[in-house]
């Protein structure tokens, strides 16, 4: 059984008031379950879209990055960019929208390069996948901090820390592989014929001489070419692809679970779960959203599984219960950690 370390926090919580309460909650971590920080640490943190005003603030953040400070780490905001349109679905753009929000203690790396072609096929022995792409730059350290906010999210049911593992670890074209399994097609009404998507296909798939097609033999489905076609003319959205994103949600969750597996292969990290601001929708989400119940705390720990199995938990003894709890069940059949756990107070 693993265990949780918890803070209970309010609404009347400042921002540093929250921050001071995840450093005692990761030293507490780090001493207890003996958990080494080493040398260069990923603080992956999901930046908050434009126009939202609910996902954890950089501030929130400060405790932690002052104990990695003084622990003599070297540490960076992590992220990797996202498939729809926005600043976030390229690196120079995300890259701007993490600085005006204030995420400026530590260099913002996006680990996916600039448009998602920068990624290490990481093997795993899934029922979905025998690998998984996950953004190359994580490959430089040896340890991620996951910071996430529990929250809903649409597809997923909640969002927490093995959806942060997962689609925030993918490449895009790995978050192309969770959500729809398929590849990309051009509209060849919108296309302009300049050639870009085809010169920045890493194998080669697409033909740029009189119309422009994707080759779905050669493609790897990366996503590039949706990030960067300037027209929109690349296209993910099938009828097909949208039924299984919406009828085959079993096999989204699971799929969530794999690339979670894969994205913490081979590291001791720590997870940290803010509750607090719970909102029906994700952070992906451009627009203010009212918070759906009351703050409930701060969960950190060494397992991803249990931090997010006692957030489920505590929200449903709250009164608001998430759907998609299906993904820890899952994860825990992997060997990413276990739904049962001890929560011990901070
Ligand atoms: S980038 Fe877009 S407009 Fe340009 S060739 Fe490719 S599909 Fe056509
Ligand atoms: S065609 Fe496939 S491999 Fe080429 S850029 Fe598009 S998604 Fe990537």
């Amino acid at each position: 059984m693993s265990r949780v370390y918890y803070r209970k926090t309010d609404e009347s919580f400042t921002e540093e008031e929250l921050s001071a309460a995840a450093r005692q909650l990761l030293e507490a971590v780090v001493e207890r379950e003996a958990v080494a920080l080493e040398k260069r640490i990923a603080l992956k943190v999901h930046f908050g879209e434009e126009g939202n005003a609910t996902y954890v603030k950089p501030a929130c953040f400060n405790g932690i990055i002052d104990l990695l400070v003084e622990r003599g780490t070297e540490a960076a905001f992590m992220d990797t960019s996202v498939l729809y349109a926005g600043p976030r679905r390229r690196r120079e753009s995300h890259t701007r929208l993490a600085l005006a929000h204030g995420f400026t203690r530590l260099p913002v790396v996006i680990a996916d390069g600039e448009a998602g072609e920068h990624f290490d096929e990481v093997p795993i022995n899934g029922r979905h996948f025998k690998s998984c792409k996950i953004g190359a730059e994580y490959r430089k350290y040896a340890q991620m901090i996951v910071i996430a906010h529990f929250k809903g999210h649409r597809l997923a049911g909640f969002g927490g820390a093995v959806k942060q593992l997962s689609m925030g670890c993918a490449a895009k074209g790995g978050k192309l592989a969770m959500h729809m399994g398929i590849k990309p097609y051009i509209i060849s009404f919108l296309c302009k014929r300049c050639g870009l998507c085809a010169a920045n296909c890493p194998p080669q798939a697409i033909s740029a001489g009189g119309s422009v097609a994707v080759d779905g033999e050669k493609c790897i489905g990366c996503g590039a070419c949706f990030a960067l076609c300037p027209n929109r003319a690349v296209s993910i959205y099938t009828p097909k692809s949208v039924c299984f994103a919406l009828l085959r949600r079993g096999d989204f969750y699971e799929r969530l679970a794999e690339y979670a597996y894969a994205a913490q292969r081979g590291r001791r990290n720590v997870y940290i779960n803010f509750a607090v601001n719970i909102t029906a929708n994700c952070d992906c989400v451009s627009k203010k959203m009212t918070p759906v119940m009351r703050d409930i705390g701060i969960f950190a720990g060494a397992d991803a599984v249990a931090v997010d199995s006692a957030c489920c938990a505590a929200a449903q003894a709250a009164g608001h219960g998430f759907k998609g709890t299906e993904q820890l069940r899952y994860a825990e059949k992997l060997g990413l950690g276990s739904t049962s756990y001890e929560l011990v107070g901070v």
